[in-house]
């Protein structure tokens, strides 16, 4: 009965959101937490959990911090959970068959670049050589060599928007059984690709780079490819291996892992131009969704929560008010001190405040007098994503046609979780603003006359040359039009 050690490291940062994320805001889960609350969910460890505990495998919790995506994580407090994670590990050093690690790929704090990569070199260190270990990424992962040197192998996502999460974490937990018992060897294959991409064409069903995706699939078939994927990292992760990646690997066949990466490598790089965001500018956006009957999603990818922005703009809102928009409007904002501001005054009372730009200096605040409509608090659920939510406090505010709901903390905005645990359904307003790249469609795309995504600024703006890298390899598309792409495979294998 093989014995399996589990542990998890989930942070999406922005390096270009200037509030730094803290220990505090982890969940730290241990021991049999991450058993008990994932058992038949669409989770990493729910696919994990199905196929180690089919194979009767003996189960050892190790560690776990999930947060969700965010600014920097700060570095004391990465140091923190690094020693917390060597702790946790230690006791089982000598005593397991293999390890999985639930791991994001785009995380990192203003000192550290890689903290999954040294997270997986630490493991090595406390376990030893010749433990398996087997990693799952995001699609939005940075994939680094030190990753794939101190990992068997990588397994990642195949969707976008996101919806295989268990599936991920069953391949994965299958490949680390088939290393163990049936002894395959992989040996991994990276191919870099210099560029940054987002938009449309990155949906798996519908975009361009679905293309990538089911290669990687049909690779898969294979017997002897062990995992195929390409990520396309989190263009907002400012660090030096940033860029789109594809990676095949197989056990023990390093050509034909190369050519899996290779085509997909090459197949990627002419859409490059047609993988970024198709943006309308902020004034022409609330233009256009004012002249329309509505219903209507403004989205505004640029401070998505769940890419690592504040959630803290009040960009669109501030726009709309200057037209002097006609229709109503549903508005989130993260603004503690406008959350506090209305739990003060109470249901029903009448306050005046500046909101938006408290967090994220890039924005100015927007005075409006507000009736408090209604108070909440935390936690709630998403819609379909298995990640709790924890606003703090929630209120919702009136002023005039807009409709503010401002929390105390950030909270994910990829579906209408936020506004429908505070009562109030999008369906019921002209205009919704949307702080999320993309949304499965049943939340807006299939009952909206059209969904705007509008070119405002912000931490994790679609418009890339706008945001400012310093630290990524140069030259990138599309900060740098002219860069020339020159396959370069890079092995890696732990058998020699
Ligand atoms: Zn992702």
């Amino acid at each position: 009965m093989p014995k399996i050690l589990l542990a998890g490291f989930m942070l999406e940062i922005s390096s270009f959101n200037p509030i730094e994320y803290h220990y505090e805001s982890f969940k730290i889960h241990r021991v049999e937490e991450i058993i008990m609350s994932s058992r038949g969910e669409n989770t990493e460890y729910g696919g994990a959990l199905e196929v180690l505990e089919a194979a009767g495998c003996e189960l050892v919790p190790a560690w776990h911090a999930g947060g969700d995506a965010a600014g920097p994580l700060a570095h004391a407090d990465y140091l923190r959970l690094m020693d917390e994670f060597k702790e946790a590990t230690k006791p089982h050093a000598g005593k397991i068959d293999g390890v999985y690690f639930r791991l994001h790929g785009s995380n990192g704090t203003p000192e550290e670049f890689d903290p999954e990569g040294n997270l997986l070199e630490e493991a090595r260190r406390i376990l030893g050589e010749e433990v398996p270990i087997v990693v799952s990424l995001d699609l939005h992962g940075v994939l680094t060599a030190k990753m794939m040197t101190h990992a068997d192998a990588i397994v990642s996502y195949h969707t976008y928007p996101h919806v295989d999460f268990a599936d991920t974490g069953k391949r994965t937990c299958e490949l680390l059984l088939r290393i163990i018992n049936d002894g395959v060897k992989p040996v991994g294959v990276r191919v870099r690709i210099p560029a940054i991409v987002r938009g449309n064409e990155l949906k798996t069903e519908t975009g361009l780079f679905g293309s990538q995706i089911r290669y990687a699939k049909e690779l898969q078939q294979n017997p002897e490819v062990l995992s195929a994927g390409f990520l396309i990292c989190n263009p907002f992760t400012d660090v030096p291996e940033l860029c789109s990646q594809a990676f095949v690997y197989t056990d023990g066949n390093a050509e034909l892992a190369e050519a899996g990466a290779l085509k997909m490598a090459n197949d990627f790089w002419p859409n490059r131009s047609k993988m970024q965001a198709e943006l309308i500018g902020l004034e022409d956006a609330v233009r256009k969704a004012a002249g329309m009957a509505g219903p209507v999603a403004l989205t505004d990818a640029a401070d998505a929560t769940s890419s690592g922005a504040s959630g803290n703009s009040n960009a669109i809102v501030a726009e709309m008010v200057r037209q002097g928009y006609p229709h109503t409007v549903l508005a989130p904002v993260c603004e503690p001190s406008l959350a506090q501001q209305a739990h003060d005054a109470g249901e029903g009372g009448k306050i005046t405040a500046g909101w938006g730009g408290a967090l994220d200096p890039r924005y100015t605040p927007l005075e409006m007098e507000f009736e408090v409509v209604s108070l909440s608090e935390g936690p709630f659920e998403l819609e379909t994503w298995i990640f709790t939510q924890n606003p703090g406090k929630m209120a919702v505010l009136r002023s005039g046609n807009y409709t503010i709901v401002a929390t105390e903390r950030p909270v994910m905005h990829v579906d209408r979780a936020l506004f429908l645990v505070n009562g109030l359904d999008p369906k019921n307003f002209h205009s919704t603003v949307v702080k999320s790249p993309h949304c499965e469609p049943q939340f807006f795309d299939d009952w909206v006359e059209a969904n705007l995504n509008v070119d405002a600024p912000g931490a994790t703006s679609a418009n890339l040359p706008s945001l400012g890298h310093t630290i990524c390899e140069r030259p990138m598309y599309p900060m740098e039009p002219d860069t020339v792409f020159t396959p370069s495979p890079e092995r890696f294998s732990r058998s020699g």
